[in-house]
């Protein structure tokens, strides 16, 4: 840090996203990115034609994409927030709804901690269960901006619609915020409930089932309130947030429905398949309704599993953290990456003698 750097940062804990390493070609399990590439009507858009007007800025309004993503999703436009990628909608909620403080899971997505703490928020840390399961219970009545993940990262695990419901009636001058990112490989989304509820915000993303981890786009759907409270900040801190290509990467994509179905499908399937394998080689593997696996074994450590995997050319995630550190969280990629996992795994244990 410099002499310069306002001294309210000294403490802060940075996110630390999952590694991209550059020093050879891995089998990239870690950061739960589509295997897919993009719908083929994806490249169409972002032709020579689109490249020619980066001249000018985008659209601060993104009006094209909210209105094809309200016609997605049944929604009026004004219930549709665009963020560049969820992490900035999820950014904008911790800046615009946590004045009475954030409740979240001890174990989930790591960066709504280091939003509580990069802006100062009393955040309230509710364990899970021991099965890693949430109680509706703990987070009744809890005056506070509640962050759910669900499916929830990295354990997979999905909360039924009638519990969330219990929560957002039970904080209704709170506003409860269900981060969808993995929703499209499993469970019920919430955003036909968006219509019922004032203080509930949904958040999802492209970059997982729609391919797009590269374009940063992400967006939120909610009562018309909270959606223009998004915008008020998006406006008093980057107007022009999602670039032209992104943009139009994004309206594409709802036009391609069908492709995106189909690999959510094959990523269901392969789940099925890495968990099946995983269980016969004696690892525990959570129900994952997402699109990755999170198991532990007796055989070896997760910390060491982890950098024999990487010695190996397979990444895959690791927390060192209380709860969780004999797991790893696999994303599920194409038969052949888990295939070559699955065989991995076995020659590791082979060769280990465990
Ligand atoms: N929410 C959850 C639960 C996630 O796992 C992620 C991905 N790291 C995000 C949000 C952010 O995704 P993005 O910013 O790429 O949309």
């Amino acid at each position: 840090m410099s002499r310069f750097m306002d001294k309210k940062y000294a403490s802060l804990e940075e996110y630390v996203p999952g590694e991209q390493p550059k020093d050879m070609q891995y089998i990239k399990l870690n950061t739960n990115e589509s295997p897919f590439p993009p719908s083929p009507k994806v490249l169409e858009a972002i032709n020579s034609e689109e490249i020619n007007k980066l001249e000018l800025y985008p659209d601060p309004v993104c009006t094209g994409l909210t209105k094809r993503l309200a016609e997605t999703y049944g929604v009026k436009p004004e219930n549709v927030f665009i963020g560049n990628g969820s992490d900035e909608v999820l950014n904008f909620s911790f800046m615009a709804f946590c004045e009475d403080g954030a409740a979240f899971a001890d174990i989930t997505y790591g960066f709504y901690q280091v939003f509580a703490d990069l802006y100062n928020i009393d955040a309230k840390v509710i364990p899970l269960r021991a099965d890693f399961s949430i109680g509706v219970e703990d987070y009744l009545n809890l005056n506070r901006c509640i962050f759910i993940a669900n499916p929830n990262a990295p354990t997979g695990l999905i909360l039924p619609l009638d519990c969330i419901r219990k929560i957002i009636e039970s904080n209704k001058d709170h506003v409860v915020i269900i981060d969808e990112a993995y929703i499209d490989f499993g469970g019920e989304s919430c955003v036909q409930l968006v219509n019922e509820y004032d203080n509930l915000l949904v958040v999802q993303t492209y970059s997982k089932s729609r391919s797009l981890a590269g374009g940063r786009l992400g967006y939120a759907i909610g009562n018309a309130e909270l959606i223009a409270d998004l915008t008020k900040i998006k406006f008093s801190t980057n107007p022009y947030n999602i670039n032209r290509l992104t943009l139009a990467a994004g309206e594409a994509s709802l036009n391609d429905a069908e492709y995106y179905r189909n690999n959510c499908r094959k990523i269901i399937e392969n789940r099925r398949y890495t968990t099946t394998e995983l269980v016969k080689l004696g690892f525990e593997v959570l129900a994952s309704c997402s699109n990755f696996v999170f198991a532990r074994t007796d055989r070896m450590e997760g910390g060491e599993l982890y950098l024999k995997l990487k010695a190996k050319g397979i990444l895959v995630r690791h927390f060192d953290k209380e709860r969780i550190k004999d797991y790893l969280r696999i994303t599920i990629g194409t038969k052949e990456q888990m295939t070559a996992l699955i065989n991995t795994l076995e020659t590791i244990f082979k060769e280990e003698n465990r």
